[in-house]
């Protein structure tokens, strides 16, 4: 997988101002260097959430969710006017598009805590890859969840025969998903159309999970500071089910 450009992105975030705090921008330097575009303010700094203290609240807000007790935070008029000036989510979240698997409220979260990628069968590709870099080097996300889910229609239909009367973008998702759980892996089960969903669901996110962390961008950040890629899945019910977390 080709990796992007991470200087073409800085370019393009600082042409659209899409920093928290535009204050927080410079150009890039006279002498053309990759080096450093961009200062944090300490406002900017004293905003950052760990990794460890992002999921925890993420563990927090589905307990609350899941018992009947969300909150349902941040959206109200005063709020939304804050967010205008910019946004500091403290947690990215790669998930599948299906209408079951809402983040923001299966977390209880609400608007500008959670940056959120979401495509069915949660893949990584070139577009998704780069924006949990962006959210990574840019909102200073220190924790990336690849959150799978229970009962996956696209990944089921990745288990199965499609014809060839789909449309071929279809066709290349479900291939996507296919050739990710299909191809061995040490440590993780061997998958074929007789593995059981939930087997293939967990390897489907590892798989996404693993390509994340094999991301040269995504090492590069994690050299500066701690970046946690964890995976759970969705059980349709409620609850998230955290995959090799406490
Ligand atoms: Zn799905």
């Amino acid at each position: 997988m080709r990796i992007p450009s991470i200087q073409h992105a800085r370019s393009f975030a600082v042409a659209t101002g899409l920093f928290f705090g535009a204050t927080a921008v410079v150009a890039t330097p006279p002498t053309g260097t990759s080096s450093k575009v961009h200062a944090k303010s300490a406002e900017q700094q004293a905003t950052i959430v760990s990794a460890e203290a992002a999921l925890l609240k993420l563990k927090q807000g589905n307990e609350r969710f899941l018992s009947g007790k969300a909150e349902h935070p941040h959206v109200d008029p005063a709020w939304r006017s804050k967010l205008a000036s910019g946004q500091r989510p403290f947690a990215t979240i790669l998930g599948c598009s299906d209408s079951r698997v809402t983040p923001a409220l299966i977390f209880d979260e609400g608007l500008g805590d959670l940056f959120v990628i979401r495509v069915a069968g949660n893949i990584v590709d070139e577009p998704v890859l780069a924006s949990i870099e962006y959210a990574v080097e840019y909102l200073d996300t220190r924790l990336v969840v690849v959150l799978g889910h229970e009962k996956c229609g696209a990944v089921t239909a990745a288990m199965q025969h499609l014809s060839s009367d789909e449309p071929r973008e279809l066709i290349a998702l479900v291939e996507h998903i296919h050739n990710q759980v299909c191809t061995h892996h040490d440590g993780e089960p061997d998958v074929d159309e007789s593995t059981d969903l939930d087997t293939v669901v967990l390897k489907n996110t590892r798989r996404s999970q693993r390509t994340l962390q094999l991301s040269s961008e995504l090492q590069r950040v994690a050299e500066k500071h701690p970046v946690k890629i964890v995976a759970a899945i969705y059980d349709l019910e409620g609850r998230v089910r955290w995959i090799d977390e406490k």
